[in-house]
């Protein structure tokens, strides 16, 4: 049976080192700020928003929550990005998305001074990062990469196939496994022969939005999987809830996998370590200090 990776204990113990961080700063009179930007009423996006910005003041740090109504103009998003970017108060900027259908969210992601981007979205820490040069990166494959470094120690070598490419999962999920030495196939809905492309990897990531798509048997036996998807099933009942999944069916995989992470508590909980972990990072690097360790790719 596969070792479990424990996604939830590993989050907590990346705030734990966060927090340390803020420690360090506050000492020296600096307190890291996010500052996070909210349009319209999208339940699943109140919900993350709220949570980010619990963690944010648990770890120590300042939180800014910017809510606007749904009908808010694309001007008026990018005047409050343009003043959050000239707070030296604020060392993190996150846009939530999706964006109102009226908004360009390509504009307002360009927009995002690239050392606040927190997010890594902005095309000059895509660049950065597919470069091999110090960048912001997205928190969920960041987290994912923790994951993975924390279990296998170094990647060096490996095979690894990543299962997406989408600009938030994939593709910066496939450039962090090469920057860590991998030997790293994507492979995406146009793919032959998905279960013998996955079959060769001693690492799986699986960032479909699939439920459980990805078997046990298309699994080498002892290979470590990260399983990023988070998909709701239809309820058994009416008006109840669906349960989580992931994009790997956990059943037969973990009789297969050497290690996997699960859904929820795996990959998860680790995307908003990860942000509070590049607010840090974008903190220290603000003020010309050094970057914390373990906390980066
Ligand atoms: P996207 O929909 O943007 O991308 C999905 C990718 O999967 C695409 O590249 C697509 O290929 C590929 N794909 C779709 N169907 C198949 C198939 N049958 N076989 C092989 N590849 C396929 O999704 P995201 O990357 O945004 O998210 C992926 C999953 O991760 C979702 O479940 C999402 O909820 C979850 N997620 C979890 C996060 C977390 O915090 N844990 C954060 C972000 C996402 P193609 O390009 O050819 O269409």
């Amino acid at each position: 049976m596969a070792k479990v990776i424990d996604g939830k204990g590993f989050a907590a113990r990346v705030r734990g080192m966060v927090a340390e961080g803020v420690t360090g700063l506050k000492a020296r009179g600096i307190t890291p700020g996010l500052a996070v930007v909210l349009v319209g009423e999208d339940p699943a996006s109140q919900v993350y928003v709220r949570s980010k910005g619990r963690m944010t003041v648990e770890v120590g740090m300042n939180s800014y929550e910017h809510k606007l109504p749904a009908e808010t103009s694309e001007a008026d998003l990018l005047a409050l990005v343009a003043r959050l970017n000239a707070d030296p108060a604020v060392h993190g900027v996150l846009v939530q998305l999706p964006l109102p259908e009226q908004i360009d969210e390509a504009r307002v992601l360009a927009a995002i001074d690239p050392a606040k981007d927190v997010d890594g979205f902005h095309i000059s820490n895509v660049g950065l990062l597919a470069t091999g040069q110090k960048a912001m990166v997205p928190c969920t494959p960041l987290g994912s990469l923790m994951l993975l470094r924390d279990h296998l120690g170094s990647l060096e070598g490996l095979e690894a196939v990543v299962i997406g490419r989408s600009n938030i999962v994939g593709k910066p999920m496939a450039q962090l496994l090469l920057g860590d030495s991998c030997t790293v196939t994507i492979a995406h809905s146009r793919t032959r022969d998905l279960p013998g492309v996955v079959r060769r990897a001693d690492i799986v990531v699986a960032a479909v939005g699939r439920p459980e798509m990805v078997k046990g048997d298309w699994l080498k036996p002892g290979c470590t999987v990260i399983d990023v998807g988070i998909n709701r099933l239809p309820p058994a009942e009416e008006g109840g809830k669906g349960r989580l999944v992931g994009d790997v069916d956990f059943a037969s995989a973990s009789e297969v996998a050497g290690a996997i992470t699960p859904v929820p508590g795996g990959v998860g909980p680790m995307t908003i370590a990860c942000l509070l972990a590049n607010t840090l990072t974008a903190c220290c690097r603000a003020n010309g200090l050094p970057e914390p360790e373990g906390l980066t790719a």
